[in-house]
């Protein structure tokens, strides 16, 4: 089962990388190319938590035909781990490809890697702090990108979106100046570390137009985080049709709230329980 992701070298190949919007690019590694070695044996609980992250964010409407989630590799920080391209809802262990921080397949095995797959890359490179990478199109958080109203914290569950202060920030793919950022989809290196440096030291970044990353230090933290990441956005937009002031959280209680973080295996483990009885 965790075969993909122990196999050593990549040498002479010709591989096609289709994203996950259907565009397919061309990639050449030669043997003149130094081979990319795995990060080595993963346990096969942390690719079933893997697998699980993407089911679960289905299930929960999060992401939908699209959207990722991948773990930087327990053995190689150089490396990190994630889905073939393929429906969320229908990913397995067996599914789990590795990268590394070029975002270079290991051994693609003729599959086929997500076009975004820059994303996390250079998340990984630019914080070492980060485990866990999710990028998803969750529908409600995408008005906070487009619009002059910042997306900040409103109920307790949702405090870590004002880790660092005030509002998430937007990352624009117009502040990168090559033709790629032109179609919004984060497909190249220096879009990925422009949007790493929007992203900065905190947990959360909009992407104009387009979605949101979270991120964060395992796998059950940084699913609920995106799941109320969502949640949030959906009652702020809620408060915002009834008109008036909001009241946001503020600060100094978000401080307060993620010094007792709570229960979080508690929602992780009835999460995974009502995705695998919706697969029935
Ligand atoms: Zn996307």
């Amino acid at each position: 089962m965790i075969r993909s992701v122990c196999i050593a070298a990549v040498a002479a190949l010709s591989i096609v990388i289709a994203g996950s919007a259907g565009h397919t690019v061309s990639a050449q590694a030669t043997s003149a190319q130094a081979a990319l070695t795995s990060g080595g044996p993963v346990d096969p609980a942390l690719l079933e938590d893997l697998a699980s992250a993407y089911r679960v964010l289905a299930n929960q409407g999060i992401i939908d035909g699209y959207g990722h989630v991948s773990v930087r590799h327990p053995g190689n920080p150089n490396r990190y781990l994630m889905s073939r391209s393929l429906g969320p809802a229908l990913v397995t262990p067996a599914d789990i490809m590795e990268f590394d921080l070029d975002s270079t397949p290991i051994d693609p095995k003729g599959r086929n890697a997500v076009l975004e797959r820059f994303i996390h890359g250079e998340i990984f490179k630019a914080r070492p702090d980060v485990m866990v990478v999710i990028h998803s199109h969750a529908p409600s958080v995408v008005p906070f990108s487009i619009t002059n109203v910042p997306l900040r914290p409103v109920f307790h569950m949702a405090t870590l979106l004002g880790v660092g202060g005030g509002a998430v920030p937007v990352w624009d793919s117009r502040s990168v100046k090559e033709p790629a950022a032109a179609a919004l989809l984060v497909r190249t290196p220096a879009m990925g570390k422009s949007l790493a440096a929007t992203l900065g030291k905190r947990p959360v970044a909009l992407l104009r137009g387009h979605g949101n990353v979270v991120v964060g230090p395992n796998i059950p933290v940084t699913v609920r985080q995106a799941i109320y990441t969502e949640v949030n956005a959906k009652l702020l937009l809620a408060a915002l049709s009834l008109g008036g002031p909001v009241t946001y959280v503020s600060d100094e209680e978000t401080a307060a709230v993620e010094k007792t973080p709570g229960d979080v295996m508690r929602g992780w483990e009835l999460w995974k329980r009502e995705a695998a009885l919706a697969a029935k």
